[in-house]
């Protein structure tokens, strides 16, 4: 059984007040947050969840939305809930150097952090074990040049695929395969533009998933706008689930 806790569910541009995406799995002892925009730090706190308890952090992409908190996670770590276990960060290839450059960039520590940090980078053909989580990355349909990737999680018996951000591209259905939850992005409400994935495009393709529960995430304000339109379950900043 794994618990799943949405701690941003928001686009780039906070629609709806809601926070940039991060998603936070729990099994056992291990935690395993997915994505960490701006706004994540300040979401954990306020759902009531210890900065400490996360084992490893896995960004899906170099958009802002997705990467630019975790420099304040680190801060985090540096100054108030002072850590001394190492963190493990995976991303696309680049991630140290991309981290350290954001950090770098706000004046925040960039590198000889004081507790162990260690990157890395995500390999298509490997599966990466951390605790009690192996995760899959697989390439996303977004702009190239944030090395887009989704990520197939398997813990506790049970999987569970993220989009992170990507538009359509025929593999999808076979990607994501067989899993039991399905985060999937959902910015657009019609298909409009190559780089994200629409309600409408989802409600067409819905059949090809090979899923037991979807849910969509990522909300734009025209999907939270027309949400009547909308024929699946979405989630929201604080929804807790067990797969
Ligand atoms: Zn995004
Ligand atoms: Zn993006």
């Amino acid at each position: 059984m794994v618990e799943v806790l949405f701690v941003g569910t928001g686009d780039a541009f906070g629609s709806g007040g809601r926070r940039n995406s991060a998603v936070l799995l729990r099994e056992r002892n291990h935690t395993l947050l997915l994505d960490c925009g701006p706004s994540t730090l300040l979401g954990l706190k306020e759902l009531g969840v210890d900065p400490l308890e996360i084992d490893a952090v896995a960004i899906s992409h170099f958009h802002g939305d997705h990467v630019a908190g975790l420099p304040f996670l680190m801060l985090d770590y540096i100054y108030e809930n002072r850590r001394e276990r190492d963190l493990r960060i995976l991303g696309p290839p680049g991630i140290q150097a991309r981290i350290e450059l954001v950090a770098r960039s706000f004046e925040y520590p960039s590198e000889d952090w004081p507790f162990p940090v260690s990157f890395s980078e995500f390999d298509c053909n490997a599966v990466f074990s951390d605790g009690a989580f192996k995760l899959r990355p697989f390439p996303a349909h977004h702009q190239p040049e944030t090395c887009p990737h989704m990520m197939r999680v398997e813990t506790g018996g049970k999987a569970i695929f993220f989009s992170g951000d990507t538009g359509w591209h025929k593999e999808l259905p076979e990607r994501v395969g067989e899993v039991d939850l399905f985060i999937c992005e959902s910015t657009l409400l019609e298909e409009d533009f190559e780089y994200h994935l629409s309600c409408s495009r989802l409600q067409r393709e819905r059949q090809r998933f090979d899923c037991r529960r979807m849910l969509l995430t990522h909300l734009g304000s025209e999907v939270l706008d027309n949400l009547e339109q909308v024929e699946f379950d979405i989630t929201y900043d604080g929804l807790s689930l067990r797969v």
